[in-house]
């Protein structure tokens, strides 16, 4: 449920409140607004029929939340969620996030000279996975820890953040100690211990939707991550399954205006992934950016028909500057930036 304060509650009076609700055994998040303060209150809540929170000074009304998610919802918060992943790097206000490197991390030369080029394209965030889910357990599976290291060492020279896949439990320290912000793949989205992990951290999570989720499944994911105490999530869509077999996925542009109305979370897309054929993401990009999306996380690779995993999505730099170049007008049309 969520306690919403009067606008002149006192910072004793939400204190007092905040250690009532411990006491009685149920977790509180506070979220402070500009206007006023808002408690979300987690955990078996049929002990407030003998202590109504209500009764409680500084309370303005205690609203139950109907939906299965609590802290994700947009009656959690109404204002939409900023993340700052470091480096002065902002997901989730008006400027849109452009994330962008190689499906996988194959070398040190390669990851410099593709970060160097998306850099100069404009993308502040360098991708590249070092631990690759492969529906085939004989295909690349990553370099591990020494390509958390080329993205570290990577990040440093061009000045930009990092993102890479965490897939076992074992691994987020690990992750962590490298990268900025944790992936989760979409073959992990209901891995719940995994999700618990993250959620012990307070490094951003980019939380991706599995392949036949729903957004509800979606939102329920991101839940564990919020409940562990780790607000800095996104949530990504990457297409899902359907019938549609000319491209990899269908991207489900619909789950961009639904994550925004039912969550303050930000929403970052993935055309790579959802169309598996570098052709159509640029059109895949565009229609995102115009529905509203926080960020844009894209493949790009110098050479794609050497890459060792998703070469035939992955856009040429070339490519990639163009289609910078191309979102920016619609950006601007939405009254935001890139
Ligand atoms: C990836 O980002 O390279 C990836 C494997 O994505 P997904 O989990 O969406 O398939
Ligand atoms: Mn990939």
């Amino acid at each position: 449920m969520i306690v919403v304060l009067r606008k002149d509650a006192t910072e004793e009076q939400v204190n007092h409140l905040v250690e009532k609700i411990q006491k009685l055994g149920l977790t509180p998040h506070i979220s402070k607004g500009t206007e006023r303060t808002i408690i979300g209150v987690i955990g078996p809540e049929d002990i407030l029929q003998i202590t109504p929170l209500e009764i409680f000074p500084g309370v303005e009304k205690v609203m139950p939340v109907l939906s299965p998610y609590k802290l994700v919802s947009r009656e959690m918060r109404d204002k939409d969620t900023v993340i700052d992943v470091g480096k002065g790097v902002l997901i989730g206000g008006s400027r849109i996030a452009v994330m962008a490197g190689p499906c996988a991390v194959e070398g040190l030369d390669m990851l410099m000279e593709i970060g160097r080029e998306v850099k100069k394209a404009g993308a502040r965030i360098l991708r590249g996975g070092a631990f690759k889910p492969r529906t085939s357990p004989y295909s690349f599976q990553g370099i591990g820890e020494e390509g958390l290291k080329y993205l570290a060492q990577a990040a440093r020279e061009l000045d930009m953040v990092t993102v890479s896949e965490v897939m076992d439990t074992r691994d987020v320290a690990l992750v962590a100690k490298y990268v900025d912000i944790l992936q989760i793949g979409a073959r992990n989205m209901q891995n719940f211990n995994l999700l618990k992990e993250v959620g012990n951290t307070k490094k951003p999570v980019l939380l991706k939707r599995g392949l036949s989720s729903t957004v509800k499944e979606l939102l329920m994911s991101a839940e564990y991550i919020l409940a562990g105490g780790n607000f800095n999530v996104m949530l990504c869509e990457r297409g899902i399954r359907t019938f549609e077999d000319a491209t990899r996925n269908t991207l489900d542009i619909s789950a961009i205006p639904v994550i925004k109305q039912l969550s303050h979370l930000p929403v970052i897309v993935d055309p790579s992934h959802a169309a598996g054929k570098w052709g159509l993401v640029p059109a895949l990009s565009k229609a995102a950016v115009a529905a509203g999306t926080d960020g844009l996380i894209i493949e790009v690779h110098t050479r794609p028909e050497e890459a060792v995993s998703d070469g035939p999505q992955s856009l040429k730099p070339a490519t990639f500057g163009s289609l910078m170049n191309e979102l920016q007008p619609l950006a601007r049309a939405i009254g935001r930036e890139i």
